[in-house]
């Protein structure tokens, strides 16, 4: 059975993400959505309430599977009995970022290999940074996540935006 494991932070998931998985989980056994606990950039959305987003938005998929991660994505990887990272590439912001990752990552652990969707045209300007903003200054989220995403960033922009 291959199993294979799809990281990032996802804050918040989006069509974008789910256009990956579903491509991905239609090739492989098992795929699993690692939500990385504390990357090195400030997150919206606590580690509980991503991974919660996420496992709504695949349901459908019997053999995704949805679970938080800590340290070392090489060692979760490797820990859940898997050699293999998926990631996804948008045309002109991820190759460099990915490829440095990557070239430490094959340094950490030789045996992971690393696989590469490229992003689907309709996705490649979608990012998790850019749906946060479109929703601060309220713009209309549809296509862009699953609805029940957008419910929940526009109830949580309301929290945290001072009341006119
Ligand atoms: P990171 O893991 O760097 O924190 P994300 O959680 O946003 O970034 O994304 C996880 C993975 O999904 C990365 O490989 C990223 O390049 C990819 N990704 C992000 N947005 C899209 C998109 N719109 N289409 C395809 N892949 C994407």
């Amino acid at each position: 059975m291959t199993v294979v494991v799809y990281p990032g932070s996802f804050d918040p998931v989006t069509n974008g993400h789910i256009d990956i998985i579903r491509r991905a989980s239609a090739l492989f056994d098992k795929l699993i959505v690692a939500v990385y606990d504390t990357p090195d950039k400030s997150i919206f959305f606590p580690l509980d309430e991503r991974v919660e987003m996420i496992t709504k938005a695949v349901a459908d998929l019997p053999n995704v599977e949805v679970k938080p991660y800590t340290g070392l994505t090489v060692d979760f990887i490797r820990n859940v009995g898997s050699k293999i990272m998926i990631r996804g590439l948008r045309m002109n912001s991820d190759f460099e970022a990915e490829f440095e990752m990557a070239a430490m990552n094959k340094k950490l652990a030789p045996d992971v290999e690393l696989v590469c969707f490229m992003a689907s045209s309709q996705y490649q300007c979608l990012s998790s940074k850019l749906i946060k903003e479109v929703c601060r200054l309220g713009g209309c989220l549809e296509g862009l996540v699953p609805q029940h995403v957008a419910t929940v960033l526009q109830e949580k922009f309301l929290q945290v935006l001072p009341k006119p």
